[in-house]
């Protein structure tokens, strides 16, 4: 994909571990200037933006994305430090697992507010830079269970549909001003929230579903969201990209 995007500024949200940082880390070795979010974790994401500075550019930057006025301080952070945003990657999320008799309406909202009010906050905050440049390119991280349904997970479903749906919505308000909106939807990805959720015999009876025998890993989503940020993809708008080893 060569260096199309060198001096691009990316936000990528939750990029402290995980996905986010693996596609920080890719960005990076792209030329990017990587903004790596995060909200507890300052030593990894430190670590990480230390990393990226070896290389190119980087900043790590707390801020909780359901939060209005934490999101609006991280962007003019990041505009004093790296320049305007003109690629952001909506990655941060938290899952929830569980009957739906028993969630609370904390547990509702906590997953809501991160996972739909967080990309909401992010994207109004990215346009108007956006807009006055004619340019943007925004990836959404949506989830498998948005597109599918998901027993037991049926909060984090709903957000990720509600993501998806504002995916392909965006991508038609804003297609006209030169910024594309696309998701990607991945499978079983080893991560800590992964981990966090599934025993050694659940992992064991995932694999034997998934066409391709195995989990995914946070590298295994970096080659599609570097792809959909480049100008290679530049006609590519409202798609929700798969990534499951062909699970689904
Ligand atoms: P992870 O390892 O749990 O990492 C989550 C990241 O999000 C962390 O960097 C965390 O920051 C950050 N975060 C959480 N809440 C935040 C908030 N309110 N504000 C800012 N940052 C916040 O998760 P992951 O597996 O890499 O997942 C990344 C994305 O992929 C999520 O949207 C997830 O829903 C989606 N996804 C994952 C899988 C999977 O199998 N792993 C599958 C489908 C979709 P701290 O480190 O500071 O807490």
């Amino acid at each position: 994909m060569g260096n199309a995007l060198a001096g691009k500024v990316c936000l990528v949200t939750g990029a402290s571990r995980g996905i986010g940082a693996n596609i920080a880390r890719e960005l990076a070795a792209q030329g990017v200037a990587v903004a790596v979010n995060y909200r507890n974790s300052v030593s990894e994401a430190q670590q990480l933006a230390a990393e990226i500075n070896q290389i190119g550019k980087g900043l790590a930057i707390q801020g909780d994305v359901s939060s209005r006025q934490q999101v609006d301080a991280m962007y003019k952070q990041i505009e004093s430090t790296l320049g305007p945003v003109n690629l952001l990657v909506n990655n941060a999320g938290v899952s929830l697992r569980g009957l739906f008799q028993d969630v609370t309406e904390e547990e509702w909202q906590q997953v809501i507010d991160t996972n739909l009010k967080g990309p909401f906050f992010c994207c109004q905050r990215a346009f108007p830079h956006m807009l006055r440049q004619g340019y943007g390119r925004i990836v959404n991280i949506a989830s498998i269970w948005g597109i599918a349904g998901a027993s037991c997970e049926s909060v984090y479903a709903a957000s990720k549909g509600g993501l998806i749906a504002l995916t392909r919505s965006l991508a038609k308000e804003l297609g006209p001003s030169g910024i594309t909106v696309n998701a990607i939807a991945p499978g079983a990805i080893q991560t800590d929230m992964l981990n966090r959720e599934l025993d050694a015999d659940e992992v064991r009876a995932l694999q034997d579903n998934i066409a391709l025998g195995r989990l995914g890993r946070g590298q295994d989503i970096t080659g599609v969201c570097s792809f959909l940020l480049s100008p290679q993809a530049d006609y590519i708008n409202g798609q929700v990209i798969t990534v499951d080893g062909g699970w689904l």
